[in-house]
């Protein structure tokens, strides 16, 4: 959450860190700021609540120029988003002004001590008080900039990438982190420093992962300088970016979430690129075949992870009971780090998150690694926390998902944890040659199964326009297809504002089925496979309620469409992998939904991709 940028070197500073903020924007939005030196020593800064164009009109007009200088997008965490609480924030003298990702969680003692010693605050922000408390230790101590971090860092508890930029000295940027991401780009003679690549990647291919603790200094005409919070020299990691410009930017789609769902048939294609073989019957998936022996005595499997990743792991349940017969449980992170779970030496946890850093999926993999599980993680960014957290995994290789609903990236992570579970299978033994070779041939099919369900778009579009205005709606499916449902809830919810909720079809009549009105829109999978009687029977039960059915049909069905107001038609698959291809209407649904009701599709209020804080 929050995008972190900032530049030194011969360059005019402010155009670079507004390109890289709306580049960021993704990870929060509530309000943005700017902070350079110009070239007389005068500090300038300009914050406003709002989008990143908004801080853009407002600083017109003013002196943004200087070739050093902060820029921040926030999520708010401690005081509401308006101007005063956007960062940059100033130290009590003002000569100092830091940028924050995360929640310093002992501010409110910190802050009364400073409040003790003559400190005066202008926000709510804990961001705030850790900027005066540098300063303090500056002057206190008279040591340098990064030393004052390095100490005020040892006295912090919670998470944190900051980066502070002196007045009095403006040939340095300081910058450190804990469980927040940050990336340092090296260039000819400039850095540039970011939450993650993307405002990066135009100037330079040379970057630098900081780690957790580690706090850097990026001084002009000097190499890069890293020292851990225990004042331990660390030799940079210089790593060569893959990221490709293109894959940032919308590529001629209105907005990132359609590009997303546009690319699927790529992105599914992508994950399992390498690892799949359909006509030698190989799969081999880094993530399994390094633990083949805990895969082979493994007891049980925990999934972790939050949103639409905690949906993915739902589908995962179905296909590694099914094809691996070893028991699966799927946990909220957030509550599975503050129980106290059995976990057993011989049970395999494995974590979900697309970003690698969500806070909560990272405090549940330290958990399960404390009490001796094999941790594995599924991540979509490479190198993230959570990446590097884990004993073991696989990539999803979806490329850079931008949208804050997530969509590609929740169609690779089933196609990991389907190719997992076959591996699985595998090394268990537990599925026929014959069915575990067709499996492969159909999922070898996906991608372009998904390009049919595209075409579909124009309905699809069609449909959204009929049910745009309704205030509630029911999503519903059956075994493997229960969690499509509950995500194409969420992707409703998230983007257009219109409460849905996602039910068991069977369910429905132990009480959602009270909601049912002629104004209630119900969608539902109803694909051939061993619940489709049942799903048919509970069509008819929302039909003689007057509901709407909007239903996603095998191509060819006939009983479903006879009572469906609406049938989207997909292309059959084997009834295990249905969801890869019927999550798809419901995202493009989601999407025009939210355009035709005006709502921001790619920033929705409230929301931030990379959940980095708990
Ligand atoms: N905790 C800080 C605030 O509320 C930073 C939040 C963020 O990561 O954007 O301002």
């Amino acid at each position: 959450m929050c995008g972190i940028v900032g530049y030194i070197g011969n360059r005019e500073a402010y155009p670079i860190l507004i390109k890289g903020l709306q580049r960021l924007e993704y990870r929060g939005y509530d309000s943005a700021g700017v902070a350079m030196i110009d070239k007389n020593g005068s500090l300038n800064v300009f914050k406003k609540k709002g989008k990143v164009a908004e801080l853009v009109a407002f600083a017109k007009e003013n002196n943004t120029s200087g070739n050093i200088g902060v820029g921040h997008t926030r999520w708010a965490t401690h005081g509401e988003p308006n101007d005063v609480n956007s960062h940059p924030h100033y130290s009590q003298s003002k000569n100092l002004v830091m940028i924050h990702n995360g929640i310093i969680e002992n501010y409110a003692a910190i802050k009364e001590n400073l409040i003790k010693r003559g400190h005066n605050f202008l926000s709510q922000t804990d961001t705030e008080v850790l900027v005066h408390l540098i300063e303090e230790i500056q002057l206190h101590e008279k040591c340098k900039l990064s030393v004052a971090v390095q100490t005020a860092l040892n006295q912090i508890i919670g998470a944190y990438a900051i980066v502070v930029l002196d007045k009095n000295d403006p040939n340095v940027l300081v910058a450190a982190k804990k469980g927040s991401p940050m990336v340092i780009g090296i260039g000819e003679d400039d850095f540039f420093i970011a939450s993650d690549a993307s405002p990066i990647i135009e100037y330079t291919k040379n970057v630098v992962y900081l780690e957790d603790e580690q706090v850097a200094s990026l001084r002009r005409g000097e190499q890069l300088k890293i020292r851990n919070l225990k004042d331990k020299e660390i030799t940079p990691f210089i790593q060569e970016l893959t990221l490709e410009l293109e894959s940032i930017e919308k590529g001629g789609y209105d907005h990132f979430m359609l590009k997303e769902i546009y690319e699927q048939p790529r992105s599914v294609l992508d994950s399992m690129r390498g690892r799949l073989n359909a006509s030698t019957g190989e799969i081999k998936l880094g993530g399994v075949e390094d633990h083949r022996k805990k895969f082979e005595k493994a007891k049980r499997i925990i999934f972790v992870a939050c949103g639409t990743s905690w949906h993915a792991c739902l589908v995962g349940e179905y296909l590694f009971e099914e094809m691996g017969r070893i028991p699966v449980e799927v946990e909220y992170a957030s509550e599975f780090r503050y129980r106290n779970p059995v976990i057993y030496e011989d049970d395999i946890v494995i974590a979900i998150s697309q970003s690698g850093e969500t806070a909560d999926t990272l405090a549940a993999i330290e958990l399960a690694k404390s009490k001796g599980a094999l941790v594995l993680g599924i991540c979509n960014v490479v190198g993230s926390t959570i990446a590097r957290a884990t004993h073991g995994g696989s990539y999803t290789h979806a490329g850079p998902e931008i949208g804050v609903a997530s969509t590609k990236a929740f169609t690779a992570q089933i196609t990991v944890l389907t190719l997992m579970a076959l591996e699985l299978a595998k090394v268990r033994g537990t599925l026929a040659e014959s069915r575990f070779r067709q499996l492969l041939y159909e999922v070898e099919a996906i991608p372009t199964k998904i390009e049919e369900v595209l075409k579909l778009n124009d309905k699809i579009k069609e449909i959204a326009y009929q049910y745009k205005d309704s205030t509630n709606a029911l999503y519903l499916g059956r075994g493997v297809s229960f969690p499509v449902a509950l995500e194409g809830a969420l992707k409703l919810k998230e983007i257009s504002y219109i409460h849905a909720e996602g039910y068991p079809a069977a369910e429905m009549k132990h009480g959602p089925i009270a909601l049912i009105d002629d104004e209630m829109p119900v969608f539902v999978i109803a694909t051939k496979g061993a619940n489709y009687e049942k799903v048919v029977s509970n069509i008819q039960e929302v039909k003689a309620r007057k509901g709407k059915i909007i239903a996603v049909v095998t191509a060819g069905d006939k009983d479903v469409k006879k009572v469906a107001d609406y049938a989207i038609e997909i292309p059959e698959t084997d009834e295990l992998l249905v969801p890869l291809v019927a999550v798809v209407p419901w995202q493009l649904l989601s999407y025009h939904i939210a355009v035709m009701r005006g709502c921001n599709v790619d920033q929705p209020r409230n929301l931030a991709k990379s959940v980095t804080v708990e």
